[in-house]
């Protein structure tokens, strides 16, 4: 089976580290930690699993941070090598399993939880939150915080995988696959959009517009009561996506301090070193980049007592003081689970299967490439928002 593996090689993950910090574009090339292989198909490791033919699987900011060697060291005891990257799935079954019958097309929710692994539920999987499952790394597969960094597992870069049935979300006809493998960013944007839970009419500001960005505020408008949403754009592609989707203002990195303090009439300071900030801003920020500077941004200009989420896989070394000197509130948003909405319990895959289908997110995905094209492919994924694309995917039946 042909698949794009990523295996450690030590000297090359450190130098991946070090290269890409400087040379981004070297990524794709000789100090890539991937390769293009054919490997033995993943079997499943127990009842309830079944094998999975990926129709497209997407290439996702973490995917990118992994490669860069930019994530943290964290993660090195929550994954296991070599693993075939991909957690953004749609495909189709192969095995009948459990009331699921072979050919249905489903979504993939990549968390392998308790469930997956043959345990009994953890606290917070009996809870349903099971993004925030702590028995990630035991059980009947190896260490893998999602399907896409589990050596057992397959990923969706690839022609087949196993999934647990608890994973698979079966999908309506009218909804394309193009629409269905933005379903998992789209469940983490509504997740980090009811992590956020601005009150009505609260003031949001989205920091990022790309493919996360984007979703978020979709997410924002469909399940909060958030009133002016100003979203932070690099690219002039984005910025149009963003006032499609219901941005109030759209503002570029540059101007992002000013136009928050005129529209939350606050007091903007300027630092002997270091960016601006404000006393008084917005009610609610949400960094949907995970770099310094747009964590840096939202805490130096949501208003005291208010909340800062994370939903971006994180770097190192933002500067707290806002964070203790305004009493702000700082919340992460990672994966999903389930949602209380309108006083219902929803599994947040259910939700973002049904706003797929609803909302006009056709056009997100981009660029598709097939496997054998994977340097093609990064090298557009990690240059999408300059290139006008917001998502970049894998067509892995195409040869
Ligand atoms: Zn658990």
């Amino acid at each position: 089976m042909l698949a794009i593996e990523l295996y450690r090689s030590v000297p090359r993950y450190v130098a991946a580290r070090a290269v890409g910090e400087r040379f981004p574009g070297l990524l794709a090339g000789p100090v890539a930690p991937l390769r293009l292989v054919n490997r033995e198909d993943p079997s499943p490791p127990a009842d309830g699993w079944a094998r999975l033919r990926p129709r497209l699987a997407g290439i996702c900011g973490s995917d990118l941070s992994t490669l860069a060697g930019r994530s943290s060291f964290y993660f090195s005891p929550l994954v296991s090598m070599p693993f075939v990257p991909g957690h953004e799935v749609v495909g189709e079954l192969v095995d009948d399993v459990d009331g699921l019958t072979a050919g249905t097309r489903v979504v993939l929710d990549p968390v392998l939880s308790c469930a997956t692994r043959g345990l009994e539920p953890c606290p917070s999987c009996a809870a349903g939150t099971t993004g925030r499952c702590d028995r990630v790394t035991v059980g009947h597969v190896s260490p893998g915080l999602q399907t896409g960094y589990c050596a057992d597992t397959g990923g969706g870069w690839s022609r087949q995988l196993v999934a647990h049935r608890s994973q698979m979300h079966p999908l309506p006809d009218r909804l394309s696959d193009r629409k269905a493998v933005l379903v998992e960013p789209l469940a983490c944007a509504v997740h980090a959009a009811l992590r956020a839970a601005p009150g009505p009419g609260a003031s949001v500001l989205v920091v990022g517009a790309g493919t996360v960005g984007i979703l978020t505020l979709l997410a924002l408008r469909e399940f909060t009561g958030a009133g002016r949403i100003t979203v932070v754009a690099k690219h002039p592609g984005q910025r149009e996506l963003a006032r499609g989707y219901g941005a109030t203002d759209v503002v570029d990195v540059p101007g992002a301090v000013g136009a928050l303090r005129r529209s939350s009439r606050a007091l903007r300071l300027k630092p002997e070193r270091g960016g601006e900030f404000l006393l008084g801003g917005v009610d609610v920020s949400i960094d949907c980049v995970g770099s310094r500077s747009s964590l840096e941004l939202c805490l130096r200009t949501t208003r005291a007592g208010g909340r800062v989420v994370m939903t971006g896989l994180p770097t190192a070394g933002a500067d707290l003081t806002p964070l203790w000197f305004r009493e702000l509130e700082l919340v992460g948003a990672y994966a999903s689970g389930t949602e209380r909405v309108n006083g219902d319990e929803r599994r947040t895959f259910e939700l973002a299967v049904d706003l797929a289908a609803d909302a006009p997110i056709e056009g997100v995905v981009g660029a598709v490439y097939p496997l054998r094209d994977w340097r093609r492919a990064i090298d557009h994924a990690l240059d999408a928002g300059r290139l006008g694309t917001a998502k970049v995917v894998f067509d892995p039946r195409e040869d």
